[in-house]
């Protein structure tokens, strides 16, 4: 069996973010990571594969030449192989165009079953499953907290607020989980040194039949006209107890109509 892992090198949340004059985050420019939220869909595979299930993890990243560090720190966690899609002809995409990039590779890898984390902590929009699915006209199972797979079907539980559904999907297909899927392991630095000698393959647009034409900022349906710094935060008022802290802090509370 296949696996297919995605995993996005996305930018250090406390680096300061640049802007390239386009108004593209120059990803190019500022120190990344894995997305933790991925590190969970490693840890998932990984353990699929420990416990028996008779597979070939692979892991994909779309994303700049420093993505590969996501890629090598997957593969220190666990797995098999690397396929890197790098091309500057990406830059600037949107969600779909990305979706576009991660299908046309995955036909190229093939797969049986895709897990993908729930949402990646930069762009944060949780909408890469369902398009794949979509794209791949494969069954998508979203959102797991738990995944399980017997003969070609997966099996997962997805927490609901008021009950767990228990959802089965034939494969091939595109399951996304949760970070209650179980606590991602650290490798050791004999794992971290191991994982440079497995296969990574780099992969450009023209080897997954894409046209540059259907990705970047050119063919984005989302358009930036201008980026703003936040505001400084304010300083807080300070309310001191001279007998009457309750009063004022009930006042300060009252007055916002928060009680
Ligand atoms: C080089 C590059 C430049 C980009 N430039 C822009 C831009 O200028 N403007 C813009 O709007 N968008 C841009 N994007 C697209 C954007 O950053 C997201 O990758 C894309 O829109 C997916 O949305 P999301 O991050 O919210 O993913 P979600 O849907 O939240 O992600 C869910 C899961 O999908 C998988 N996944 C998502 N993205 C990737 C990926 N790249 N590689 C592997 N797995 C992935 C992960 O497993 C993740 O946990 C760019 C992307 C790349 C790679």
């Amino acid at each position: 069996m296949k696996i297919v892992v995605l995993v996005k090198h996305v930018p250090e949340p406390t680096a300061v973010w640049k802007f390239a004059p386009d108004m593209t985050i120059d990803r190019g420019a500022i120190d990344g990571h894995l997305s933790e939220l991925d590190e969970y869909a490693v840890e998932s595979a990984v353990r699929l594969v420990e416990g028996g299930l008779d597979a070939e993890i692979t892991y994909l990243t779309v994303g700049p030449a420093q993505a590969k560090d996501g890629l090598l720190k997957a593969l220190a966690m666990g797995g098999d192989k690397a396929v890197h899609v790098q091309d500057d002809a990406i830059h600037g995409s949107d969600a779909l165009a990305t979706s576009l990039v991660l299908a046309k590779a995955l036909e190229k890898t093939g797969f049986d079953l895709v897990v993908t984390g729930m949402s990646s902590t930069d762009g944060e929009m949780s909408v890469m499953p369902s398009m794949l699915a979509e794209r791949l006209g494969v069954n998508q199972a979203t959102f797991a907290d738990a995944i399980a797979v017997s003969g070609n079907t997966v099996t997962i539980a997805r927490e609901g607020d008021g009950a767990t559904l228990d959802v089965a999907a034939t494969l091939p297909a595109v399951v996304s989980v949760t970070d209650r899927t179980g606590e991602a392991r650290y490798p050791a630095f004999r794992q971290i040194m191991m994982a440079k000698k497995k296969p990574l393959e780099v992969l450009s647009l023209s080897d997954i039949g894409v046209s540059a034409g259907d990705v970047g900022a050119g063919a984005a349906a989302v358009k930036v006209r201008s980026i703003d710094a936040a505001p400084e935060r304010q300083a807080g008022a300070v309310v001191t107890d001279d007998g009457t802290g309750a009063a004022q802090l009930a006042d300060f509370l009252a007055a916002r109509g928060l009680i």
